[in-house]
């Protein structure tokens, strides 16, 4: 069989169910136990091959429907996926220099892992196109060594993330859960977020998981889904940008059975009962004026695909 010409991965976004975040340990990484869920909310990361570059040197193109997010997305060694290419071809025989394109839905610093997914998508992509046959354990640690929330894209659904995050074991979740995602101008840096957060919490306690918000995604229990939802970095976020605060009461005023900042901001998700209702939560956060767009979504969907 020939090589193929280009691959085209499709990944989703996170949304955070719980982030618990403990003290800082002896790495300088906080200890974390995270629920991920994967939404329906996809970038489109596609590789071809460029026999002009070294094995593993990237070329980044992007594009999208929100230019001042795409404005955002590096084009250097820096960017995620092309740190990716570079990795996975220290470990597979037949790597080639690659053109990486990423088509991005998911908001750029926006608390929904965009970056990672795209590099968990290159892995995927690189892996096809240069045959390399890595097992998915294998491709799960070179995930885990680009990033804490680099190996979640790669299997999605929804699971609980321990150590950096990047431990993860599946949880069982019944039924659909319908999703908005109000996005805001401008980003919010992680690492800046952690410090404030460390500011705010010099004492954190170990981080735990919580059997309410596992029993309620067993059960496909949206209302108990919604009252256990749980961001430790959200005083974090809302203090460095307080406006977020009515953007989650204009939420929970519209209806949404939970509300919470996604991941370190500043994108907030809203859990809603049904798809129909999803749709009139977003009507109605436009038009509170609090945020600049929303999108919807809904979860568990699978990790990275070739599409
Ligand atoms: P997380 O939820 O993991 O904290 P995030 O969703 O807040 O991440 P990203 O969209 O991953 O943030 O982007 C964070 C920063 O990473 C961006 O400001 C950008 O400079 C850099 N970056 C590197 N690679 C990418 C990529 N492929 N897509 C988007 N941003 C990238």
């Amino acid at each position: 069989m020939n090589a193929p010409t280009s691959v085209t991965v499709r990944v989703p976004a996170k949304v955070n169910l719980r982030l618990a975040v403990g003290p800082v340990r002896g790495d300088g990484y906080h200890g974390l136990v995270n629920v991920f869920h994967a939404v329906s909310l996809y970038d489109e990361v596609t590789v071809s091959p460029r026999s002009d570059l070294a094995p593993g040197q990237a070329v980044l193109s992007v594009d999208g429907e929100r230019p001042d997010h795409v404005a955002r997305v590096p084009l250097d060694d820096s960017n995620l996926a092309a740190r990716a290419a570079a990795l996975l071809a220290r470990h597979v025989p037949h790597a080639t220099g690659v053109h990486i394109h990423v088509h991005k839905a998911i908001p750029v610093a926006g608390g929904m892992a965009g970056g990672s997914a795209d590099a968990a998508a290159a892995l995927v992509a690189c892996d096809a196109l240069w045959e390399g046959g890595t097992p998915r354990e294998r491709l799960l640690e070179l995930a885990a060594e680009l990033g804490s929330d680099v190996a979640f894209p790669l299997i999605g659904c929804t699971a609980v993330g321990t150590g950096r995050g990047e431990q993860l074991s599946p949880l069982p979740v019944q039924g659909t859960f319908h999703w908005v995602f109000a996005l805001v101008d401008g980003g919010l840096s992680t690492a800046k977020v952690f410090a404030e957060y460390d500011r705010l919490r010099p004492d954190a306690p170990e981080p735990t998981l919580d059997d309410a918000l596992v029993a309620a995604l067993a059960a496909g229990d949206a209302r108990r889904l919604g009252a256990a939802l749980t961001n430790d970095l959200q005083p974090a976020a809302l203090a460095l940008r307080p406006e977020l605060g009515d953007l989650l009461e204009a939420g929970r005023a519209a209806g949404a059975l939970g509300a919470l900042v996604s991941g370190s901001g500043p994108t907030c998700a809203f859990l809603a009962e049904s798809a129909d209702h999803a749709r009139e939560l977003a009507a109605a956060l436009r038009a509170s004026g609090t945020c600049a767009d929303t999108v919807t979504a809904h979860g568990p969907v699978p990790g990275a695909t070739v599409v």
